[in-house]
């Protein structure tokens, strides 16, 4: 039998003794044994952190990226082969995309991040505050690694999604993983890790793997590593408690059970396209991966005087659905992931009868095809109804991890958002209507108990990704029951893995330790114009002082007329009493304008490609006729900008084969009391020495 392998300090190693017997879900047969005896997991912990760590966190944020991409871009050449492993956990090939990739889109979405920061091993994060009158002294924040290890427990549902959601934020922020998925699936896990270490990707104890027993891994913890933790409520809660987790402060982001919801509103009939919307969002959740998601609808709610209709369409949209062997093309659910689930399923489902009644489905039968219902881990759906949800406490706390959900009547709005809030807390909660008041009034007053709230409704329903669909770019997790955790989130799930520092000094000073240019930082002078410069050429700092420009009123009348924008502030004529300004204002828009002139000084051809937009624009201090305006122009961030890659000749735009970067400048306008009357930081293209 094949014993999988743990990934050990650069090692691929075979636990000891006999091992935890794994099974295929649909057959029944065994697969493989998974053992972890012996191993030293204080070794595995020390490695991470002596190896993976320096080697990443010496990486700038677009190096890991690109890591990152590579990565994706490896695992996608061998998709077949996941897809073969990933029947045997008993996954229709829908459900199998979602896993692998979705897990695959989680590495191009991290790694898409990069773009949002500069190419440095640090974030700097958020705006900087001046703090002296002078100008002299100044703070900001940073971010840098933990030079630590991030731990990940896994749940069983998702043996590679739930890995690269997670690895990727945590190699992105400059931080190695070691991993643990549930044994029970855990050769699918085993068979990509597999692919991953033989790619040399990753720098070596970036990532270890471990399939078994977690044994005595998080006694090893230390304050600057991080666990996390997808499962059950219960193990997590005791895991929590470990003695180093608590002595050492170290974060532990758990995503737990969740009774998630699902809402019609009363403005929804059988007529309206939300219906069937609504119906069909519930047949998604309840039978995608046989039910078996965190985010999984348990709990429907719907009117009381449409509970009727509603019980109704839901049985006629289930009977369609086709159960049996994932790898018929006609099967639309699989099995459960093993004989324990089918049976802990089925515990689960008898402890919602103490207050619900199945409707549709039963606990002893289900019929199939292409597949033995007594080998594989088969299950019906089971549609339960809970008349007195208010009374009943069951459906509000008892998660059936499969197939399995409630119908419950609710008689006004405030009525279902206090039954959603009875799950104490879960991951994500729907709610059909096309009412937006019905939305708003949900969406503020739920909020507080759910991590993420979708408004589905006919304008949004083509486009939907699902109740079920956690997204990289969103936070995904909830308050109480579901664990309190937060994971992913775009820059938000990255900055877990990092230690935020605020940073004071001086302008100058900060400008040289975080290669941002600070405003009244000293400027660098080198008697070329900065439009001059090839992308390595520009320095942060590289500054040129404009000429100045006297504005009149006949440029304000003409700019007027150019623009169409004759607000009363800019024109002569009007009266100024009880206004905010004293006499006719030049538009912001064109002392912006001006600037550009200004600031631009070539008309040669150079190695500025385009000017790309605006990041920020506020004008400080109106500008009257006579004023003189000059220009402080520096260069104040440089972000590289990856060639695209392009995979069809169609594809290619113009340009796309021109090397270049992103400059970010700070634009001062200023007048001749030298205040500042506006500042912008605008955003160049600029070309690459290397063509
Ligand atoms: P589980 O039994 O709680 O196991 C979760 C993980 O904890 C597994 O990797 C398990 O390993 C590990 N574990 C168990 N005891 C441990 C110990 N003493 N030390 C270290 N690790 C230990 O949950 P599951 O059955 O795999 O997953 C189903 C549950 O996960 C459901 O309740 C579901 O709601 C929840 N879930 C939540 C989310 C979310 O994002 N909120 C996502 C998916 C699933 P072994 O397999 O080796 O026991």
């Amino acid at each position: 039998m094949y014993r999988l392998q743990n990934y050990i300090a650069g090692e691929w190693v075979n636990g000891a003794g006999d091992g935890q017997n794994l099974f295929n879900a649909v057959t029944g047969e065994e697969i493989a044994t998974a053992s972890t005896k012996g191993l030293d997991f204080k070794a595995m912990t020390d490695y991470a952190r002596r190896v993976g760590n320096p080697a990443l966190r010496k990486m700038t944020f677009h190096e890991r990226g690109n890591m990152l991409k590579a990565l994706a871009m490896h695992l996608r050449k061998h998709l077949d082969e996941f897809y073969k492993v990933s029947y045997q956990t008993g996954a229709t090939k829908a459900d199998s995309w979602v896993d692998i990739e979705g897990g695959i889109g989680n590495l191009f979405s991290n790694a898409s991040l990069r773009r949002r920061l500069s190419n440095e091993t640090f974030i700097v994060d958020g705006e900087s505050i001046n703090l002296g009158k002078n100008n002299t002294f100044m703070g900001t924040h940073i971010m840098v690694p933990k030079e630590g290890v991030a731990i990940h427990i896994n749940a069983f549902n998702f043996p590679v999604w739930g890995m690269l959601e997670k690895i990727a934020v945590n190699l992105l922020a400059g931080m190695p993983a070691i991993v643990k998925p549930a044994t029970i699936t855990s050769y699918l896990t085993e068979a990509v890790v597999k692919e991953i270490i033989a790619s040399k990707i990753l720098p070596e104890g970036a990532l270890q793997l471990i399939c078994g027993s977690a044994g005595d891994l998080l006694n090893h913890v230390m304050s600057q590593d991080v666990v996390t933790f997808t499962g059950s409520a219960i193990t997590g809660l005791m895991l929590k408690k470990t003695n180093a987790i608590l002595e050492n402060n170290v974060p532990f982001n758990m995503e737990a059970d969740s009774l998630n919801s699902i809402v019609l509103g009363e403005d929804v009939t059988p007529e309206n396209p939300e219906w069937d919307i609504f119906i069909k969002e519930i047949r998604r959740e309840m039978t995608l991966k046989c039910g078996q998601r965190c985010t999984g609808v348990r709990r429907i709610f719907v009117p009381e005087n449409k509970i009727e209709a509603v019980e109704k369409s839901l049985k006629a949209a289930l009977a369609q659905t086709v159960i049996g062997n994932p790898l018929n093309e006609k099967v639309r659910m699989g099995s459960l992931a093993g004989e324990s689930q089918r049976e802990e399923v089925k515990t689960q489902v008898k402890k919602l009868l103490a207050s619900s009644q199945i409707i549709y489905g039963s606990l002893d039968s289900v019929q199939l095809v292409d597949a033995d219902a007594v080998k594989g881990a088969f299950f019906s759906p089971i549609l339960l109804m809970n008349d007195k949800p208010f009374e009943a406490k069951e459906a509000h706390e008892v998660e059936a991890f499969g197939p399995v959900s409630t119908l419950m009547p609710y008689k006004n709005l405030d009525d279902a958002i206090a039954l959603s809030k009875m799950g104490k807390g879960s991951l994500v909660s729907t709610i059909v209507t096309a009412d937006y008041s019905i939305a708003k009034k949900y969406v503020i007053e739920a909020a507080t108990h759910h991590g993420r709230i979708l408004v589905l409704n006919n304008e949004c329903a083509k486009e939907n990704t699902g109740h079920g669909s956690p997204l990289p770019m969103l936070t995904h997790g909830g308050p109480g029951r579901a664990g309190g955790g937060e994971e992913m989130g775009g820059l938000r799930g990255v900055k877990h893995y990092l230690q935020r520092t605020a940073l004071q000094g001086s302008p100058t000073t900060i400008t040289e330790v975080v290669n941002v240019y600070q405003q009244y930082a000293n400027g660098k002078s080198t008697g070329k114009h900065p439009f001059e410069k090839h992308f390595e050429e520009l320095q942060i700092g590289d500054q040129i002082v404009t000429e100045k420009r006297t504005i009149t009123s006949e440029d304000i009348d003409r700019f007027a007329d150019l623009s169409g924008d004759h607000f009363y502030a800019h024109i002569k004529t009007t009266d100024f009493t009880g206004t905010m300004f004293e006499q006719q204002v030049a538009h912001g828009y064109f002392i912006m304008s001006i600037a550009a002139g200004l600031f631009v000084d070539s008309y040669e051809l150079n190695p500025v490609l385009l000017n790309y937009g605006i990041d920020e624009l506020r004008f400080t201090k109106p500008v009257y006729p006579g004023a003189e305006i000059h220009i402080r122009f520096t260069c104040k961030e440089k972000l590289p900008n990856d060639k695209r890659v392009i995979e069809k000749p169609e594809d290619f735009k113009r340009g796309d084969d021109i090397e270049k970067g992103i400059v970010k400048w700070l634009v001062e306008m200023i007048d001749e009391t030298n205040e500042i009357t506006g500042v912008a930081t605008i955003l160049t293209m600029v070309k690459t020495l290397k063509q």
